[in-house]
């Protein structure tokens, strides 16, 4: 049980095959409440509740501060505390660079870069009375390869964002007691990914990883897991490559 008694708020954890669900369930079975956030149209409190008792589902925008406030308010009335938040919520597009629309760009960074703004600001407050708190960043391997699997420059541009936004945040923040780090999945099996890559596609792109597969979304959970409990207690700023070896850099 690495994480008894603690609140751990994901957002974007509420679709069942997502990275953000499986690391509810891994984080609910090591002994955490866990607080899912997550649009309307993914219904997070049936998603909580699949997790068993003590355990919330909340509607919120990571888009909309307010609406991040409003959801972790209600977390601290349910629960005291936020001992974890793992910016989890992300959209994608694959497109080129001269297709990207205004509205595209505005939507890609806004989900990914705003909304791990937005929510760290709003668990931050909680975290600095605790003087203690862990937050878990998920960016992506197409931040640091220059995309060219799946999303478009946007998308890695939003990760690299992320990347740089996690380390400033860690470095103000450490003498706190509140640790920032980053997760840079590979390529996950997920609803993300859905029907959107041939199967000779990802052969060919197996072939290039050295675990000889792709990802699965409780590998990342498990590093979600590390990071979040006290086994990284002196890791703040990092970034922890989840991919299988395709980018050994
Ligand atoms: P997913 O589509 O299953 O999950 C994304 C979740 O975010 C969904 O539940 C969705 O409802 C939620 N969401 C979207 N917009 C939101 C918003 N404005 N506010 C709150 N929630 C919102 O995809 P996934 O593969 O589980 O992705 C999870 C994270 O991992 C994303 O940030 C994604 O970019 C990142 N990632 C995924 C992969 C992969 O290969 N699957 C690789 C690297 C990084």
């Amino acid at each position: 049980m690495l994480l008894r008694d603690k609140v751990a708020v994901i957002t974007g954890g509420a679709g069942l095959n997502g990275l953000g669900f499986a690391t509810a369930r891994q984080m609910a079975a090591h002994g955490a409440r866990v607080v899912i956030v997550d649009l309307e149209r993914a219904d997070p409190a049936s998603a909580a509740s699949r997790l068993g008792d003590g355990h919330l589902g909340v509607v919120g925008d990571v888009t909309d501060k307010a609406a991040c406030d409003a959801a972790i308010e209600q977390a601290l009335k349910a629960y005291g505390r936020i001992d974890v938040l793992v910016n989890n919520a992300g959209i994608t597009q694959p497109v080129k660079t001269l297709e990207i629309t205004r509205a595209d760009y505005d939507r890609i960074l806004d989900v990914s870069l705003r909304g791990t703004l937005h929510m760290s600001q709003s668990v931050l407050p909680a975290m600095r009375r605790q003087q203690a708190g862990s937050i878990v960043c998920i960016s992506s391997v197409s931040a640091q390869r220059g995309g060219g699997i799946f999303g478009g420059p946007h998308y890695s541009a939003a990760k690299a964002g992320v990347l740089g936004l996690a380390r400033a945040m860690a470095r103000e923040f450490g003498i706190e007691g509140i640790r920032v780090n980053c997760i840079t999945p590979g390529l996950i099996e997920t609803d993300i990914t859905q029907g959107k890559l041939s199967p000779e596609r990802k052969d060919a792109i197996t072939e290039t990883i050295p675990l000889n597969r792709l990802g699965r979304a409780d590998d990342v959970a498990g590093a979600c897991v590390f990071l979040a409990s006290d086994l990284s207690v002196y890791c703040t700023g990092i970034t922890l490559d989840v991919n299988g070896g395709m980018l050994i850099h």
